[in-house]
């Protein structure tokens, strides 16, 4: 870990926090345009220019205790042992019971915590927000991929445990493949709150690839699909996040130097705030 300037509103110490925030810049499996790797130190630095209060939740992020635990750091290429040092670094906050919450990279890292927690809770249940449903089993000959993390995360919770919303482009064998295994929600996300309600008893992961955006207001990011829901769509359905028992969350895919205007960047920092204050 480096020594850093931490994200705003994220101070404390790891012995005191409740929240372990920490980045996972890793995009060797991209198939696009890579830059995910920049994610957690534009967020660390573009954050400051929002407000630690929130008029929406009426919360401010000094009322809690977050840590910025900073970025793992990754040997190149080597997705195996990149989602290892993930895995380990959550089982080493899951164990001190604290809560997760990591910044990636590509959509791949997520398997790293979704392995560590899985192995806590043999129940867990995986809300995600994507454009993609990322149900491949291997892509270009590869079964670690941000086109596979799903399918990966699939074969850790089993049938009926993987929520997706927002969905709006994939293969004809991954829309196939998963009827009947995995809920998804097409093109927005107006089931959700009937979800969360069946969900209420569950240990639940949050992934959210910001790609669920639509360009028009996120064009930062490796494989944009037009068509996405709105800031404020996903803003409201990030407040429900305190209907359900969320044990480990992450935002990824947000690949800071394809907006120039870094108006991306502060959509990331500005849902990661709002996502913070609501769990
Ligand atoms: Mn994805
Ligand atoms: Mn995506």
């Amino acid at each position: 870990m480096n020594s850093i300037r931490p994200i705003l509103g994220c101070n404390s110490n790891y012995d005191d926090a409740n929240v372990i925030v920490f980045g996972a810049p890793y995009d060797s499996t991209t198939s696009f345009r890579p830059g995910t790797r920049f994610a957690s130190s534009a967020i660390r630095s573009d954050s400051w220019g929002l407000e630690t209060y929130s008029p929406y939740l009426d919360k401010d992020l000094n009322q809690l205790k977050v840590h910025d635990a900073g970025d793992l750091e990754f040997p190149f290429a080597n997705s195996n042992k990149m989602l290892e040092i993930i895995s380990n670094f959550t089982s080493r906050i899951i164990k001190d019971e604290k809560l997760p919450l990591m910044i990636g990279g590509e959509h791949l890292v997520t398997y790293g915590p979704v392995k560590a927690i899985s192995d806590k809770y043999s129940n867990l249940k995986i809300l995600h927000f994507d454009a993609h449903s990322d149900l491949r089993d291997s892509f270009f000959g590869e079964k670690l991929s941000h086109a596979t993390v799903m399918k990966r995360c699939f074969d850790l919770v089993g049938d009926n445990s993987i929520y997706q919303f927002g969905i709006r482009s994939g293969s004809k064998e991954e829309f196939e493949w998963s009827k009947g295994r995995v809920y998804t929600e097409l093109f927005d996300t107006s089931s959700l709150d009937e979800v969360l309600k069946t969900l209420k008893d569950y240990p639940v992961y949050l992934t959210i690839d910001l790609d669920v955006l639509d360009p028009s207001v996120f064009p930062g990011t490796g494989t944009p699909e037009p068509g996405g829901i709105s800031f404020n769509n996903l803003l409201s359905c990030v407040h429900k996040m305190d209907k359900v028992n969320i044990v480990g969350c992450d935002i990824n895919e947000l690949s800071p130097h394809y907006d120039s205007s870094g108006v991306s960047t502060a959509v990331a920092s500005k849902i990661f705030r709002e996502l913070l204050l609501s769990l």
